[in-house]
This record gives C-alpha cells, structure tokens and sequence, in this order.
C-alpha cells in the first residue's frame, strides 16, 4: 500500500518508527516491541539507515515488519557516502523485497567529516536522490524529511523552506518532521510552507523523552529547543528515568492533542526501539477520540 493514501482516509496517520539492532538478539527483541505495538494498530512502521551498518540491514527489517509481522512498512535510505550505481543497485533491492515505500535522506557526513563532500558520481542533496528515483521509475511512494526549527546547516529558514519546495517538487509526496517540544514551531513552518505553494500531508515527528541525558543529547543535535518548563521539569529528575519518562509521557500527551485538534495530519513516532512510552501516549491519545 502507497502510505500517501493512507492520508485520504480522514483519520490521524500514526506511525512508529525503529532502528536496526546491531545483534539478532536485538532484532529479537524489537520483533516483539513491534508485536506489542501492533496492538495499537499503526498505520504503518518505518526503518531507518544508519550510518555504519549496510543499507541491506534496514531493506531487511522492513521487509520482515511488513511480510511477516504484517504491518505496512517504509524503508529510509541515505545517500550521505555512496554513488548512483550503488543507489540504483539498493533501490532495486527495496523494490525486489515488495517494498513499496521510502523515504530518501541526504543524511549525515561521516564523523570524521567536518562538512558534507559530494561522494563521487553521487548527490549533494536528497532533492537529487529523489529526482534519480523518479527517472529511474522505482515506482516507490516517496516521503521526505522537513525541518520546523530549520536544519542546522540552513543559512535561514526561508532557504530551508524553499529548498523543501524543491524537495516536493521533485516528488516527495509526504513530509515528516523533525523531532520538537513547542508545537508553534511547527505551526508557524505549516503555514510559511503553505504560503510557498507546499500542499502535500506535514506529519510532526515526535520524541517521547524516557532519559534526560539522552534527549538533551538528541536535541542538541538536531538543533530542537526544549522549552524552559519542561527543562525545569527535567531538571529535577535527572537521575531517575521512570520519573523522566512520566514527566515525557504527560508533555507529549498534551502536545500530540494540540497538534491534532490544531490540523496535523498524523503523528510519526520516533520510538527509539522502546514500545512503554509511545504505547502510553497513542493509548490516550485514542481513550480522547472515543470518548468525544
Ligand atoms: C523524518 C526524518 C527521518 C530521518 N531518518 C534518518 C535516517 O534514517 N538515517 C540518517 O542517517 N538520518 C536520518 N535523518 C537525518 C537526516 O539524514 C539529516 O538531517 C541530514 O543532515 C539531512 O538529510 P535531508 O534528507 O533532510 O537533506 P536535504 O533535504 O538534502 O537538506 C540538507 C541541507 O541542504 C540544504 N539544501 C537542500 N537543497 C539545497 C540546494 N539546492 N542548495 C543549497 N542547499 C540545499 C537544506 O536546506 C538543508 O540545510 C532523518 C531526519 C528526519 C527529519
């Protein structure tokens, strides 16, 4: 199934998204995480890439929650080190594994490089990846990634938005988020991308917050603002990570109502791998649309 119709379909698109585990312990593990998920009935689960492990890790995995666990699947695939032969040989792989959705990423550059180099014969943005999907007839339901507090090598959010339309243009039908805590964010982007003739489904990105050293770290990388309440809040439960995850829970109740009644889409969850904090929160946030 094409994930874009999902959308048509007048009720909020909830997706999770995990990780390749490094062992087959751990993929296991998250096996059954996505069975206990699945109760919740997502409307699809994505896969990421992650930079050290081959793209062959996350075509697999997607093709396991899809076949076999039977859940609706979307594979990330970026582009950050490798050429369009490459390219071509792995999306061919995705296609072949009945894999019917993706979500192409620039991605990051390699720790050990400062700025992002254009790989040889390869792309300097995921707007070129998603042209090179759309030339070679993939066929693939294409996503992309946007950026509400601007992605960290932007030189202002109106480029940002801008190179974001050609993004769309290109192809990407949906657009999910980066992770944020203050929803104004994403409802001032929502509408300055509007205003740039952007109309495809903008599904917010959320992080439950489970450890607060951890998500201080995420955040500070991805460039998100933790809003001064909720980093008080954080403050003084530093050390204990049931109370955090409490605390996270609460908060990404309140922002995934706003969200909602405020016209978003859909919610895609950035699980960690983890099911307690998103099975809490999606769990609410369905006991409020059956008790409306
Ligand atoms: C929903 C989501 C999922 C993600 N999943 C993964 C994952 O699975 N694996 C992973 O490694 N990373 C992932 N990332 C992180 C992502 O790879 C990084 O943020 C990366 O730095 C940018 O990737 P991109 O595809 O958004 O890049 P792009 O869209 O190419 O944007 C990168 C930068 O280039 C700028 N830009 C774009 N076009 C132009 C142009 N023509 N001229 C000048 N500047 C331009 C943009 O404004 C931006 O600053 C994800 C991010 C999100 C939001």
């Amino acid at each position: 199934m094409r994930i874009r119709d999902l959308f048509d379909r007048g009720q909020p698109v909830f997706s999770f998204e995990f990780f390749p585990p490094k062992t087959d312990v751990g993929e296991q593990k998250l096996l059954e995480t996505v069975h206990r998920l699945k109760e919740l009935e997502p409307s699809y689960v994505s896969v990421t890439k992650t930079g050290a492990k081959p793209a062959e890790k996350t075509v697999e995995l997607t093709a396991r929650l899809k076949h076999e666990v039977g859940i609706e699947a979307m594979s990330h695939m970026t582009c950050a080190t490798a050429g369009r032969e490459e390219m071509g040989r792995i999306f061919s792989l995705i296609r072949d594994a009945g894999i019917e959705n993706v979500l192409p990423l620039r991605g990051d550059p390699p720790q050990d490089q400062p700025h992002f180099v254009r790989p040889p014969d390869g792309f300097r943005y995921a707007t070129e990846l998603i042209q090179f999907i759309r030339e070679r007839d993939f066929g693939f339901c294409l996503a992309g990634a946007a950026y509400p507090e601007k992605h960290p090598e932007a030189a202002s959010d109106e480029e940002d938005r801008q190179h974001l339309k050609e993004k769309v243009d290109a192809g990407s039908e949906f657009l999910i988020t980066q992770m944020f805590y203050s929803n104004e964010h994403y409802f001032r982007f929502v509408a300055s991308t509007r205003a740039l003739g952007i109309d495809v489904p903008i599904v917010p990105g959320i992080m439950p917050i489970t450890n607060v050293a951890q998500i201080e770290r995420i955040a500070a990388m991805s460039g998100a603002l933790i809003p001064q309440a909720l980093q008080n809040d954080l403050n003084g439960v530093r050390n204990d990570n049931d109370a955090a995850e409490a605390i996270g829970v609460e908060f990404a109740v309140r922002q995934c109502r706003e969200l909602l009644d405020g016209g978003a889409p859909g919610l895609h969850f950035y699980t960690l791998n983890k099911s307690p904090a998103t099975s809490a929160i999606l769990r609410q946030l369905r006991a409020d649309r059956d008790a409306s």
